[in-house]
């Protein structure tokens, strides 16, 4: 995850070299053609706890009503800055709530309590209405460990009562006493670990549960759509390079090279760097260290 986010780095620094900075805009421009996550769930369904534990680290904040409510997007390279932006654009997003994930760029983190009824799923009804065939859905269960007593979620899990192109993936997020205790990703990785390899129920899926197992899924599926966009950025940025130079040669005026802008052989340079770009899948592990 860490290596792709500094490939997005990358591009997006190279877009807003050339003066894309990713504003509404009624054209299609560089940062369109990135992919973004949106985090899609009601309200206390365990987004932010998913969103945290893919990341690896407490970062949203918590407690805050109807901020939340509907989910977030954010954009793999900035996540931060986008959740900041996502909190202010709040009020929008009752009027316009699948808006900014209808783009096909768009992936879905599709965020489900197991102890709620699925068919009353707010994030099965957002997914369902931008993403109908479920190409771009990831289905997450969470609070498996809050369900009945003589209940359990391997129906859902095992893709047969709600089927999804990508397959249901379980998670134990912590609960509410852990943070408050302040324990810790490591310590909740190794809990959630250990429930699903040791719950009669769920042991023939441990393989494919867990918050680890949805960072690599998403890690790879995200690898795949950045590798398809490169070609295309490549020739936007380049088209944007021509169209500069164009205008710099009309003008007459060298490009100015100050710290704060990068020159035309700096873009080319982060553009030949994210072409030579490998997919390298690094160790679960590592990207939780802090
Ligand atoms: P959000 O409102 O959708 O962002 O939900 P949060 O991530 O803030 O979670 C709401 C509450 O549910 C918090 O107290 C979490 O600790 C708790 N929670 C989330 N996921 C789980 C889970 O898998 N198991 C347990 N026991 N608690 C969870």
């Amino acid at each position: 995850m860490e290596n792709l986010i500094s490939l997005v780095n990358k591009l997006q620094r190279a877009c807003t070299a050339l003066g894309d900075h990713g504003e509404e805009s009624a054209l299609p421009t560089l940062w369109d053609s990135l992919p973004a996550i949106a985090v899609v769930g009601g309200q206390s369904s365990g987004k932010s706890s998913v969103l945290e534990s893919i990341v690896g680290r407490d970062f949203l904040p918590r407690g805050s009503g109807n901020l939340w409510e509907r989910g977030l997007t954010f954009s793999i390279g900035n996540y931060v800055a986008a959740v900041r932006k996502e909190i202010s654009d709040e009020t929008d997003r009752e009027t316009g709530r699948t808006k900014q994930i209808s783009t096909p760029n768009c992936i879905i983190l599709a965020i489900s309590p197991a102890n709620q009824d699925l068919a009353t799923s707010d994030a099965i009804k957002i997914s369902r209405d931008v993403d109908p065939k479920g190409e771009r859905t990831f289905g997450v269960l969470t609070k498996i460990d809050l369900m009945d007593k003589g209940t359990d979620a391997v129906d859902i899990l095992e893709g047969k009562s709600y089927r999804l192109q990508f397959p249901w993936i379980g998670v134990v997020n912590r609960s509410q006493a852990d943070i408050n205790k302040s324990v810790d990703m490591i310590n909740a990785r190794q809990r959630e670990r250990e429930y699903f390899a040791n719950t009669p129920e769920y042991k023939h899926l441990a393989h494919r549960m867990g918050s680890e197992h949805l960072g690599i899924m998403l890690s790879k599926h995200l690898e795949t759509v950045i590798k398809s966009r490169i070609p295309g950025l490549q020739s936007l940025i380049s088209k944007s390079i021509l169209e500069l130079e164009m205008e710099l040669d009309r003008l007459g005026k060298p490009i100015a090279t100050d710290a704060g802008h990068l020159s035309m052989e700096n873009v080319r340079k982060l553009i030949s760097e994210a072409d030579g770009y490998q997919p390298h899948l690094i160790a679960p592990e590592q990207g939780y260290r802090r």
